[in-house]
């Protein structure tokens, strides 16, 4: 007999293929795969990512399932159907009528997926994902990082984007060295995850205020976690999906290797211009870079980035040593 975490692997294997052949229903055909192509993704990238559909009904996945043999907890236990409420003898399906996106781990088994309306309907959440389950931690795993490792470890680098379409579109752009942390922030297990293939990161949030907040943060938890973080500001409005398909692959694949900057430039990128005008606005991006400079935890490192904060910010080694110390002492 298999164990619990097997048999969710093999109905979370179920329903992957069962959302992929979906695909190729009529339905599917003319809903998912032309929303699909709408987006540009290939045929090759739809197989690569084991992207599908989830019929529009109650409970096609339940019934199909059950056909094979699946029980309704296990199913409940994949997070796969749900009790309906005030009804507790009703199930249905949790993804229904939406382009489904499979989420692999490290070995590339699927534990979860995230599931995308297809209408630009506001009263429903534009994506859908499983809950936590005993196989699908969600702050424990990243998505792509079954299909980016090899070439994570390759490039020794790993770009990080906040959503599925950014990690496809990128594929398709030729960059295959990509993780998103799907919308939600980033977190330490993430980011031992990305230490296991290589120490740098770049940063490719959104370029809308969440984004850029979001990336603040991440690299604090980036260089709180030993590694080195560059990061990339996108025009506003602009997430890296969308202004890769703009600018189309090579003037993209341009656009990181010119505007990937270290920390510190991307702070002083994001506040130069009011700190110019307002002192106080100024002493803020001083005291948020120091407070940066006391996350790296090697001495040395931090040391070659004190220098260059004192250069770019104009600042004396000697303050930004002086307020360092401070936070250093009170985070003791
Ligand atoms: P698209 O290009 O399809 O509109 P996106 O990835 O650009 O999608 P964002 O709004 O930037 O969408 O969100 C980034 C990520 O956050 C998504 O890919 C998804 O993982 C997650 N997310 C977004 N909206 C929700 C939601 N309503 N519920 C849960 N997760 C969400
Ligand atoms: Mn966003
Ligand atoms: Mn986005
Ligand atoms: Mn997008």
């Amino acid at each position: 007999a298999h164990n619990e975490r097997e048999s969710l692997y093999i109905v979370l294997n179920f329903a992957k293929e069962f959302f992929v052949k979906n695909l190729q229903t009529e339905e599917g055909k003319s809903i998912g795969l032309s929303y699909f192509k709408e987006r540009g993704f290939s045929p090759s990238i739809i197989e690569k990512f084991d992207l599908g559909y989830s019929l529009d009904a109650w409970d096609k996945l339940l019934i199909a399932a059950e056909a094979a043999g699946h029980s309704k907890e296990l199913l409940i236990k994949a997070g796969l159907i749900l009790q309906k409420e005030g009804d507790a003898s009703r199930f249905y399906d949790r993804f229904r009528g939406r382009v489904t996106f499979t989420i692999h781990n490290l070995g590339g088994k699927a534990i979860g997926f995230g599931a995308r309306i297809l209408t630009n309907d506001k009263k429903q959440p534009k994506y859908i994902n499983s809950p936590e389950t005993e196989v699908y931690h969600k702050s424990d795993i990243l998505y792509g990082i079954f299909q980016a490792k090899k070439s994570i470890r390759e490039q020794d680098n790993c770009y990080l984007v906040e959503g599925y379409t950014d990690v496809i579109s990128l594929h398709l752009a030729g960059i295959e060295n990509v993780v998103a942390s799907s919308g939600t922030s980033l977190t330490e297990n993430q980011i031992k995850l990305i230490k296991r293939f290589t120490d740098n990161i770049t940063v490719l949030y959104d370029g809308d205020a969440a984004g850029i907040k979001a990336s603040l943060r991440g690299i604090d938890m980036i260089l709180e976690g030993g590694l080195n973080v560059k990061a990339v500001v996108f025009p506003d409005g602009e997430d890296p999906d969308s202004y890769a398909r703009k600018v189309g692959s090579s003037a993209f694949q341009q656009y990181l290797r010119e505007k990937a900057v270290d920390f510190i430039s991307f702070q002083i990128g994001l506040y130069a211009e009011e700190a110019a005008k307002d002192p106080i606005k100024y002493a803020d991006l001083v005291k948020q870079v120091v407070q940066s400079l006391s996350k790296i935890p090697d001495p040395i490192i931090r040391s070659v980035f004190i220098k260059k904060s004192s250069s770019l910010l104009e600042m004396d080694e000697d303050i930004l040593m002086t307020e360092l110390n401070k936070i250093l002492l009170k985070s003791q």
